[in-house]
């Protein structure tokens, strides 16, 4: 790589090839780093992130035995604003992953003009196996370590991978009994009934169709006759799949973790979520071939939609990945050698931090809501959603071409550039 200063101590030279995450995500930011001509003293600070709270913690579990969790909360950088991001639970969860992923969401809302710094926060421990009231005690007690790192003002959680709205709702009521009263403002992905924006589960899945209609419009690309594959049929995915199909596109694989199921003449989805309703999967759906996780990203077809996991599009399979258009609703799937293959091989690849963008724009939707108690139509919301994720397609794509640089690189470019400048203009205090 051509850039002049030291990697950050924790991120050793060529960590990255390893797809240790926060080094691909710091090695990402070097390469953007370099087209702006970012200079060293914002490097250095960029490239780290600023709060790092690791936390060990006791959850009594449903026998009375007592067991020992590990979690993390990070800001990456709070100058635009409170730190926002999500958290997760899962059983591979790092303090390097969620550091990549603070990193990201720095990034991302940047990229597309939100007021918010980057956070996220992650424990480690698989909650499927964990009954409601054991993942409540694991909730309210991991919100109490981290309570000092959030707030309104300070830091605004919201789901990710296997968090959900009722999970929000527990660490709502936990943060707010600590203060003494009610702040639905310390997070986002609430039910409705305490403040959640209409719209929000649908975001993230929304804002990746609105994209990949911009991006399609703009190669000329008919949504109708083309073939998708969706990998992770979570909240991302599974919206994202419906939408798309919605529009014309024939659905022909999704997945989940246990595994995917293909139909070359795509794939009834209302059947697919009542077969997962029932089975826990996807698969086993009796009207598709099963395929693992890795053959369905090589599936003939027009656009992909990574919704699950980091580090699934790799040197091993970019080269026989079919799509033309990528649209990453995951962050992270993507390697930096990937990255490479793919533009030379001239697939258009929108890049997570623009792509699953909808979820923490409606977020931002939802705590302008909060703040104000006025809440808006679902209508407002997706309008407004689609504006910002229309602009921001056509500011990075300009940007892309303006650098001769890929997608990614170039909302990169263009979230790094606005983050330097507050940085910049605020100074070093004292
Ligand atoms: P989710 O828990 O609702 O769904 C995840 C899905 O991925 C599930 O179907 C799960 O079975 C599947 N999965 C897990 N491991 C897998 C694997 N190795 N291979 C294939 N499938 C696998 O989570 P989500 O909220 O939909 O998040 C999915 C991705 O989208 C994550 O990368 C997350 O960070 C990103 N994201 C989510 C949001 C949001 O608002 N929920 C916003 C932005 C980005």
């Amino acid at each position: 790589m051509a850039t002049q200063i030291a990697r950050t101590p924790d991120v050793e030279h060529g960590a990255a090839q390893h797809h240790d995450l926060f080094a691909v995500a710091v090695e990402q930011f070097h390469i953007a780093a370099d087209v702006l001509g970012l200079d060293d003293d914002l490097r250095r600070i960029l490239s780290r992130c600023q709060r790092e709270l690791t936390v060990n913690f006791p959850v009594e579990m449903d026998d009375g035995s007592v067991q020992v969790f590990t979690g993390h909360r990070v800001h990456h950088n709070i100058g635009p604003g409170p730190a926002k991001g999500g958290f997760r639970y899962h059983q591979d969860v790092t303090l390097s992953e969620v550091k990549a992923l603070a990193m990201w969401m720095t990034w991302k809302c940047a990229v597309v003009g939100l007021p918010y710094g980057g956070g996220k926060g992650g424990v480690t421990v698989n909650p499927k196996l964990l009954s409601s009231s054991e993942i409540q005690n694991l909730t309210r007690r991991y919100t109490a370590e981290i309570a000092a790192m959030i707030g309104p003002n300070k830091d605004i959680p919201a789901p990710d991978v296997n968090t959900n709205p009722q999970i929000m709702a527990w660490l709502m009521d936990t943060y707010s009994m600590i203060q003494g009263y009610s702040v639905p403002a310390v997070v986002t992905g609430k039910p409705l009934e305490l403040g959640g924006s209409v719209g929000r589960s649908e975001a993230t899945g929304r804002g990746c169709v609105f994209a990949i209609e911009e991006a399609a419009k703009s190669r000329n690309i008919d949504i109708n006759k083309t073939k998708t594959v969706v990998q992770g049929f979570g909240n991302a995915g599974s919206v994202a799949a419906r939408l798309i199909a919605d529009l014309g596109s024939t659905v022909v694989a999704v997945s989940d973790s246990r595994g995917g199921i293909y139909n070359e003449n795509g794939l009834d989805l209302r059947a697919v979520e009542a077969h997962k309703a029932r089975t826990g999967s996807v698969v086993g759906y009796a009207e598709a071939q099963d395929v693992t996780n890795e053959q369905l990203l090589v599936l003939p077809c027009d656009i992909l939609i990574p919704a699950a996991m980091e580090n699934q599009i790799t040197q091993a399979n970019a080269g026989k990945i079919s799509a033309r258009l990528i649209a990453e609703a995951a962050n992270g799937p993507t390697t930096p050698e990937a990255d490479k293959i793919l533009y030379d091989r001239g697939v258009l690849l929108l890049p997570d931090i623009f792509a699953n963008a909808g979820g923490v724009t409606v977020s931002y939707f939802e705590w302008v809501q909060g703040l104000q108690a006025f809440p808006w139509t679902e209508e407002q919301v997706t309008e407004r959603l689609r504006d910002i994720m229309q602009k921001s397609f056509h500011a990075i794509d300009t940007t892309a071409k303006h650098h001769s640089v890929h997608m990614r690189t170039a909302a990169l470019v263009r979230a790094i550039e606005r983050v330097a400048g507050f940085t910049k203009i605020r100074g070093i205090f004292p």
